[in-house]
């Protein structure tokens, strides 16, 4: 365990933030030293692509490093796999569509570590984690036990599950388990520019590698690369309103995009409310709105977390006033 370690390195925006204690675990066993070990409160630390630190942490941050992909159960045209939550995201759906087991490719490219991926139920492309996830293991910090979550119990919903609410900050996952399709795979192209770029890339009969393929040239191309400006991708979730709240919208604003949602209310992209109150590529300060997504907060350079903070609060507010939708992050503020 070392001493005010600087989390500078292992935040995707970029923060300058340091630990008080920090230690990185390889295996379940490690971890349980570790949390022997740690001084509370403890924070486990993935890739930090989806944290903002506003502070220095009090604590221990324990980096999660535990690897290893298994098949484990094999089905007539499935796997399960079960992955070691320090695994990247991006790493084991390379693998995944390397072996043309399909389910996860419209997924390619999102960063991060796999233990954080049930974290948020990750989605992008019309996919979301869920759609290909059977269980997982985590262990409980305070106490170093081991506890198996089924899917129900993760209770995942929009960009959230249970470790976002009632179990905060409660466990290390340490395990995922996913189950990919090994026979005739139905992929989906119907989101986004997904169909579009398989079209300028010459595909009529598109694979599980192919979809994977067109999913990376989009998101290269649409969101910025943390390695070269600071960022978490989308820092606010996309609201979910009442239809009478986006009626009122349309009255001014007659194309509002929007998608239906199976209970009547409709979601609205948060980067085109947030382009409508004018924020998009404004810089306040070392941080502001990416001029091409303004969904994407960055740090040009030097930000504070506090800054980040203040620019999210002005930004909410400002689509409040605007459209009476109130914008919640997506990002763990810390
Ligand atoms: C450019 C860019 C694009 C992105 N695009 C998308 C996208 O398309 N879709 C999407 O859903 N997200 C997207 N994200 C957000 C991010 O990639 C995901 O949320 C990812 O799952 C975070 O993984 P991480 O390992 O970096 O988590 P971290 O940032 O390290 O942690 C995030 C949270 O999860 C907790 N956590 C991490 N690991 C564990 C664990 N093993 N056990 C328990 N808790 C844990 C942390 O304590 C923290 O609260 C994007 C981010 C960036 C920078």
């Amino acid at each position: 365990m070392t001493r005010m370690t600087s989390l500078l390195p292992l935040n995707t925006f970029g923060i300058e933030a340091r630990a008080a204690h920090f230690t990185e675990v390889t295996s379940v066993d490690e971890l349980r030293r570790a949390l022997r070990r740690a001084v509370p409160p403890v924070l486990v630390l993935g890739g930090g692509s989806n944290v903002l630190f506003t502070q220095d942490w009090p604590g221990t941050v324990i980096r999660n490093a535990i690897r290893g992909i298994e098949v484990v159960r094999r089905f007539k045209n499935r796997v399960w796999v079960r992955v070691g939550s320090g695994e990247s995201w991006h790493g084991f759906v390379q693998w995944a569509v390397g072996q043309n087991l399909g389910g996860a490719e419209n997924l390619s490219l999102i960063p991060g570590s796999v233990g954080a991926a049930p974290v948020q139920n990750i989605g992008a492309y019309g996919v979301e984690l869920k759609d290909v996830f059977v269980g997982l293991e985590a262990v409980e910090l305070a106490t170093g036990k081991t506890r198996r979550f089924s899917r129900p119990a993760c209770r995942f919903g929009y960009r959230d599950s249970v470790f976002k609410q009632t179990e905060k900050g409660r466990y290390c996952i340490t395990s995922v388990t996913l189950s990919l399709s090994t026979g005739r795979h139905r992929v989906h192209t119907g989101y986004g520019d997904i169909a579009k770029t398989l079209a300028e890339m010459g595909v009529a009969q598109p694979t599980i590698a192919d979809v994977s393929t067109a999913v990376i040239r989009i998101r290269s191309s649409k969101l910025p690369d943390p390695a070269r400006i600071g960022n978490c991708g989308s820092f606010f979730k996309n609201p979910e309103v009442e239809r009478a709240v986006y009626e009122k919208i349309r009255l001014t604003h007659p194309a509002a995009p929007h998608y239906d949602l199976p209970d009547g209310r409709v979601k609205i992209p948060a980067g085109w409310l947030i382009e409508q109150c004018g924020w998009k590529g404004k810089r306040v300060g070392n941080t502001g709105c990416h001029d091409k997504q303004a969904l994407v907060l960055v740090n040009h350079g030097g930000a504070t977390g506090a800054e980040v903070v203040a620019l999210a609060h002005a930004i909410i507010g400002s689509v409040e006033n605007t459209f009476g939708v109130r914008l919640e992050p997506e990002v763990n503020i810390l």
